[in-house]
């Protein structure tokens, strides 16, 4: 069977009229300062970094470059606040402002989606019905715990740590953000939070959430800045717990710099997980679930399906129809609402993703991409298989961060096992099959921290998220991520 895909009746000129989302209904400043104490204050060195939009190469607005003086100033303002009011309030009162920010981010909800779209590229449909509504409902899951800490751990007397320094990165901004504070907030901890130096802004405008929620000043502050902002949190001797989601390399960086300093830490590092088809899985189901696991958000994502393991049996039919839906994914402009693919986040994601894409034909894989058009402007990468990729290669190995999938076939259930496992890194992964006996054996030998079945990409705040091997120590959501910001007292 030939995996061309058939000509479909978009090919004739097809097309969905544009439905941009508006962005008059908000305002970005031109400048932003660091959040320290309750307020926005311009960096000690005077320096700021621009922060632009993706899909246009057009500077969004220009943000503080925060240096060792400003972190230590933000930790010394989240240690006051702690050893203040916020370590002796109730659980029960930490839960209102915890409650509160939930409630102004919904409010917020269609600016917070949009400006994420603007600053990381991302299709607004993505942040609309994901980032935003996931980040707040982390913080109305987490707002519940605060005060009934001492029921989740029977037995055991909980107690906050005090500062946490938290950096995250590009892909998920605010629910990054999110992530890191709720947990840390509903459990009495203060915190000094950097984001992604491509993507600030949300953080920011998070800032004026918490100003708004009244939270006492220095109980959450917001500093930006590069890697050595974030390194200057990270090795702060007054931090006492380290939270950190992003790249391998760094999260090693990390905890080799914190080793022996007695600082609690987790850390969610990158991903190549495999989707793993089997012939009795029901096809154009799992079709779909290859597309959302690698294609969503623009394949930016550590637990991406980013590899595809197809039962030899259907390769051919499930490579033709997979080729078919790429045919029909729009890519472009993050802010309209039919946009399948958005942005690639930076220039240098974007080159990272190209020397794979030379890397993978070098190793002798066969590359397809769709045929879509992209915009001139920005940052854009088409939809791309490599179907014939062998398990040493690179691009089975590597994390590539981008739309971006590697094909292998197999032919039994303990292949396809063996070759899922056979990476460096474990976060996520996915079966997709008719039978229930199958999901189970999978689900239970595959190295990672979630499976999921006939599915892919679904989050739930009251779920443990996390990685095996090279892809983390440690786990946020549900009540593992209170366990990360608690010492639990016998
Ligand atoms: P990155 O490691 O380059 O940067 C992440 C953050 O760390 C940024 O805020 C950056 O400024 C900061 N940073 C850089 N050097 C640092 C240092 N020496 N000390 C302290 N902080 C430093 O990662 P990225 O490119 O922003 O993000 C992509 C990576 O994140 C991918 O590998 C992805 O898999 C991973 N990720 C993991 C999860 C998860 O939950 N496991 C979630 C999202 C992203």
């Amino acid at each position: 069977m030939s995996t061309e895909p058939t000509k479909l009746a978009f090919d004739d000129g097809w097309q969905y009229a544009p439905a941009p989302e508006s962005t008059d209904h908000f305002s970005i400043d031109e400048q932003y300062g660091l959040f320290i104490n309750g307020e926005f204050v311009a960096p000690e060195e005077g320096r700021y970094f621009e922060t632009i939009n993706p899909a246009t190469e057009d500077t969004i607005s220009s943000v503080a470059l925060a240096s060792k003086a400003d972190v230590d100033r933000a930790v010394k303002a989240a240690r006051k606040a702690y050893n203040g009011k916020w370590s002796k309030m109730s659980g029960a009162d930490r839960g209102k402002y915890i409650f509160r920010i939930a409630r102004i981010l919904q409010e917020r909800a269609r600016e917070f989606a949009t400006v994420e779209s603007l600053d990381g590229g991302k299709p607004i449909r993505e942040s609309r019905d994901i980032d935003i509504p996931l980040a707040a409902a982390h913080f109305f899951y987490y707002a519940g715990w605060a005060d009934k800490l001492e029921y989740a751990f029977p037995g055991r007397t909980p107690a906050s740590l005090g500062v946490a320094g938290q950096v995250i990165p590009w892909n998920f901004p605010l629910l990054m953000a999110a992530w890191k504070i709720a947990p840390a907030l509903a459990c009495g901890n203060t915190v000094v939070l950097k984001p992604a130096e491509t993507t600030p802004l949300t953080a920011l405008k998070l800032a004026e959430v918490i100003r708004d929620a009244g939270l006492p000043p220095g109980v959450v502050n917001i500093v930006t800045g590069a890697g050595e902002t974030g390194a200057a949190i990270v090795n702060h001797p007054d931090v006492n717990k380290v939270a950190f989601t992003g790249s391998t390399e760094v999260g090693r960086l990390i905890q080799r710099s914190i080793a022996g300093t007695g600082k609690k830490y987790t850390l969610e590092l990158g991903g190549k997980a495999a989707n793993v088809i089997f012939a009795d899985a029901a096809i154009d189901q799992a079709v779909e679930g290859i597309v959302n696991g690698i294609f969503f958000n623009q394949g930016h994502v550590c637990c991406a399906g980013s590899r595809l393991l197809v039962q030899e049996s259907v390769a051919d039919e499930v490579i033709s129809k997979l080729k078919e839906r790429m045919e029909t994914l729009i890519v472009g402009d993050p802010l309209d609402k039919n946009t399948d693919i958005g942005a690639i986040n930076s220039a240098s994601q974007l080159e990272t993703i190209q020397s794979y894409l030379k890397v993978g034909q070098d190793e002798g894989a066969v590359m397809y991409q769709s045929s879509c058009n992209v915009p001139d402007r920005g940052y854009w990468c088409r939809p791309t298989i490599f179907t014939g990729a062998s398990q040493s290669n690179r691009i089975v190995q590597e994390e590539i961060f981008g739309p971006v999938l590697a094909i292998q076939t197999f032919r039994t259930l303990e292949e396809g096992l063996t070759k899922a496992n056979n990476t460096p890194y474990g976060l996520s992964g996915g079966v997709w099959t008719d039978k229930g006996a199958k999901i189970f054996k999978m689900t239970q030998k595959i190295r990672a921290g979630v499976v999921w079945a006939n599915t892919f990409n679904k989050f739930d705040p009251t779920s443990p998220f996390g990685g095996y091997k090279e892809s983390g120590v440690g786990r946020e959501g549900g009540l593992h991520g209170l366990d990360a910001y608690l010492k639990l007292e016998v």
